[in-house]
């Protein structure tokens, strides 16, 4: 049995084993982290292509207990005024509709549907090198310890050890917008029914959507110059709040006085992407999820696109004739479409996208969509 390991236990690498264990093959994730709970502040929303790619993999379950649901989004302009509304994604699926999740509980739950299975996930694993060799690929970590496979996956996200090691001139760059996103259970905000309100702000692009419990989860993004790194590591809730509203209080629209609501609960980040044709793969390692093609979040794509590369890449390994094919394969259907989401994110990011009103919105970039659920069909071969 081929034996594949892979490095960093997030939502890429969790998928990864999750369908790779589908497929036959005897795999382990080596994860940084001590335990599965980081980025506990952090949330996201997989789209209907991610929940696609999870059903496939028989882990619906496994996300479906967690966040809530989302079925459609209405489109506000800097007056409050409603310019669309419409069904998000497959609103109609249990299984295939849009979730709004925490970053942390989805790691978790990704991980405790791993060691369910039998998957071995270990902890507190930080890789520091990798080595190639004729037959296989050895695993060095910080605590001296080494593991050795026939394929390494490096789905260590976007500051990969694995991407330093095989392509060590790519770098992440600034993708032009600071991204702060918080909750707060303070909110005067009526808006559940799970629906996300996307508002085109005069100065930010904002969006809220409120949980079931009337938690309501926002983000803005702000285009601006970078926030220095002393910046992001020493500044407060009370100084990030201070930093954004000025630019939403302009605007009639719902989110000043959300964002006001909010606590302690409140992260910024730099929006920062990987420049299309960074190289992926190097012999028997291959790049997957925000190790290959980190995007800025402005789709909101970043972790259903990793969830395509899980399936898509066990497949290509389940079908092709031997692993070099395999990841060929693998790498030239996953290519355009990836990198379609960094220039089309990116583009929103830095004010430069102007076509349709579904991608300024923030709706998910779809192309080649019918091919895509042949790809992710479980049973279809990847050819
Ligand atoms: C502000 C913001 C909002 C976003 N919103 C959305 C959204 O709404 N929808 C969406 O789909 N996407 C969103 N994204 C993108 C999404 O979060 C990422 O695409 C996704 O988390 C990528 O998953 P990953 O597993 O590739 O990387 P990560 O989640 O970064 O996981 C990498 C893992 O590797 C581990 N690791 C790192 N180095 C090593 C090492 N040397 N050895 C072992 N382990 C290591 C880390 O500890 C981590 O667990 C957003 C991103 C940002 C920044």
């Amino acid at each position: 049995m081929t034996r594949v390991l892979v490095i960093g236990g997030g939502i890429a690498g969790t998928t990864t084993a999750l369908a790779l264990d589908k497929a036959g093959f005897e795999v382990a994730v080596h994860e940084a982290h001590p335990d599965s709970a980081e980025d506990l502040g952090a949330f996201l929303t997989l789209a209907s292509n991610g929940m696609r790619a999870l059903a496939q993999i028989d882990a619906s379950a496994a996300v479906t207990a967690l966040g809530f649901p989302l079925t459609s989004m209405r489109v506000l302009d800097d007056t409050g005024k409603e310019l669309a509304q419409a069904p998000l994604g497959e609103a109609g699926d249990p299984l295939l509709r849009y979730r709004c999740l925490r970053r942390g509980d989805l790691n978790s739950g990704l991980q405790a549907e791993a060691t369910r299975r039998g998957i071995a996930v270990h902890h507190g694993n930080r890789l520091t090198s990798v080595q190639e060799n004729g037959a296989g690929v050895t695993a060095h970590f910080a605590d001296g310890s080494t593991a050795t496979a026939e394929v390494l996956i490096g789905a260590d996200g976007l500051n990969s050890t694995v991407r330093q090691a095989i392509a060590p001139d790519a770098r992440p760059v600034y993708a032009g917008q600071r991204v702060f996103y918080g909750y707060t259970g303070a909110a005067s905000t009526s808006d559940g029914g799970a629906r996300i309100t996307m508002v085109r702000g005069s100065e930010a692009a904002f969006g809220f959507a409120v949980s079931p419990d009337g938690e309501t989860y926002w983000f803005a993004r702000v285009a601006d110059d970078p926030l220095p790194a002393e910046a992001t590591d020493q500044g407060t809730p009370a100084g990030w709040r201070e930093l954004l509203l000025p630019a939403l209080r302009k605007d009639a629209t719902p989110a000043a006085d959300i964002v006001a609501a909010t606590g302690d609960d409140v992260l910024v980040t730099n929006a920062t992407e990987l420049p299309p044709g960074t190289p992926w793969r190097s012999g028997r390692v291959l790049l997957l999820g925000d190790a290959a093609h980190a995007a800025s979040p402005a789709t909101g794509q970043g972790a259903s696109m990793a969830m395509e590369d899980a399936v898509i890449l066990a497949k290509s390994l389940r079908d092709a004739p031997d692993t070099d094919s395999a990841l060929s394969v693998y790498e030239e259907l996953r290519r355009p479409r990836v990198e379609h989401n960094i220039t089309v994110s990116g583009n929103i990011s830095r004010g430069t996208h102007s076509t349709s009103p579904a991608a300024r919105s923030g709706a998910p970039a779809r192309p080649g969509e019918d091919e895509l659920v042949r790809l992710l069909e479980w049973d279809a071969s990847i050819r």
